[in-house]
């Protein structure tokens, strides 16, 4: 069965709690489009409140330890956001790779964690200009996920529920340039053949691919119209609810054909 487009805000290090009025539009008005499937992450001192009051939206963690507990001063484990309301976490973001020499590995042994918590991942991957401009996006990002996907994944029947995939073009992130829609098309059928590869055509062939880099409410019909195209892992344009249901609406006419 085709899976809801699903929208997902990431709202980085943005939001107080003057931020749970945006929150709370995005979860009403997401009550008004119940063909599309719309989450947030925003940061871990906000899950909570904004799970307590959305009664309509996925609410999840931008990250996670890989172990349950321990002398870990600064980090916050899966069971812990799952138990301040998170249903996923966002794992291996590219500002995760870069800011903090996050490995495949470690992205791994995360997601590990997270599937073992109960929770879903949403795991992400992209290329540099520099490895687009040489031609290598594709193989780079193939590897990349065979490499940071966690173990076990595929013992889990309900596998396109648990684990999605953001292919997010480094370059195109907070920067206002988008992918064309044919590299988009190209890397999302590579991932696509690389997923049923790992997982069979069948469990394969639900996860649902998300794209990522800015994409806004007016680009985001061409892109979301584009082949294997799942949905979207949305920054800069998540921060309001204008402009992240204008990414909804945009999904929910695509849907709908
Ligand atoms: C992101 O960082 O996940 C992202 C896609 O950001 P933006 O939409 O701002 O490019």
């Amino acid at each position: 069965m085709p899976q809801r487009p699903y929208i997902v805000g990431n709202w980085k290090m943005h939001g107080t709690r003057a931020m749970l009025s945006e929150a709370r539009a995005i979860d009403r008005a997401a009550q008004r489009h119940m063909k599309v499937e719309v989450a947030i992450a925003p940061p871990y001192t906000l899950i909570h409140p904004v799970h307590r009051e959305a009664e309509q939206i996925g609410v999840g963690a931008q990250d996670c330890h890989y172990e349950e507990g321990g002398a870990h001063t600064g980090d916050i484990s899966a069971a812990m956001i799952a138990d301040a309301g998170a249903k996923f976490v966002i794992l291996g973001h590219s500002e995760r790779r870069e800011n903090h020499a996050e490995t495949d590995a470690l992205v791994k042994a995360k997601g590990e964690a997270a599937l073992a918590t109960g929770l879903r991942v949403i795991l992400c991957c992209g290329e540099s200009g520099d490895i687009r401009s040489a031609g290598d996006a594709v193989e780079h990002v193939t590897q990349q996920i065979r490499a940071s996907l966690p173990d076990g994944a595929a013992d889990l029947e309900d596998l396109h529920e648990r684990i999605t995939i953001a292919y997010e073009p480094i370059w195109a992130i907070g920067t206002g340039d988008t992918a064309t829609t044919a590299d988009i098309a190209e890397m999302h059928a590579a991932i696509r053949a690389l997923l049923v590869e790992l997982y069979g055509a069948e469990l394969g062939g639900e996860v649902r691919i998300l794209y990522g880099g800015s994409v806004k409410p007016d680009n985001a019909g061409e892109i979301l119209g584009t082949a294997e195209v799942g949905g979207a892992l949305v920054g800069g344009a998540s921060l309001t609810a204008d402009s992240f249901m204008g990414i909804a609406l945009a999904a929910g006419e695509t849907a709908e054909g």
